[in-house]
């Protein structure tokens, strides 16, 4: 899996929203991808602060905006 695709399957990711089959890519491409790490765990911190504030789910317009900053901030990064 790519660090595109994982981006993309994101949050379905944190969801559990995922197959198995993806699931373990997934997973595989987290043990060893530092920057899909880090952005996997400011996506979780923010849903977390959603969920907190008794919000279940992040509404679908401020998720798909976190997921283009942390994208855009993600790409940067990148070699
Ligand atoms: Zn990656």
């Amino acid at each position: 899996m790519k660090c595109e695709e994982l981006l993309q399957y994101l949050s379905d990711y944190i969801d559990q929203e995922l197959d198995e089959e993806l699931t373990a890519e997934a997973q595989e491409h987290l043990a060893t991808c530092h920057n899909c790490r880090v952005v996997l765990d400011s996506t979780r911190q923010t849903i977390f602060l959603f969920r907190e504030q008794g919000k279940r789910n992040i509404p679908a317009q401020s998720r798909n905006r976190l997921f283009s900053q942390l994208q855009a901030a993600f790409l940067k990064s990148a070699p």
